[in-house]
């Protein structure tokens, strides 16, 4: 059987299993080829806001671009004024 090490914590798995027994971490590391690649959205943006300024009403479905300062779609492809909202990658917060 072949055996890889867990990348989390170092345990001996079955290079077949996608979990580590020990710890749970995925041990399949890169993800997948077939995840849809990241295309930013309005929703990731950091100018979007999750609530209205006061007066104003967002539906479930959209988030308040403070850029432009009116609701957009929050699956809407962010534009040119896209501002990344989180600075962690996410390779960080799989450790
Ligand atoms: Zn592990």
């Amino acid at each position: 059987m072949e055996m890889m090490s867990c990348p989390h914590c170092g345990a001996q798995n079955s290079s077949k299993r996608e979990y580590c027994y020990e710890c749970g971490g995925d041990l399949r590391g890169a993800p997948k080829k077939d995840e849809p690649d990241y295309i930013p959205t309005c929703a990731n943006c950091a100018h979007a806001l999750i609530s209205a300024p006061l007066g104003k009403h967002i539906g479930p479905d959209q988030v308040w671009c403070g850029k432009t300062d009116e609701p957009v779609a929050s699956s809407q492809v962010a534009g040119d004024c896209f501002d990344e909202a989180f600075t962690w990658k996410r390779e960080d917060i799989l450790d």
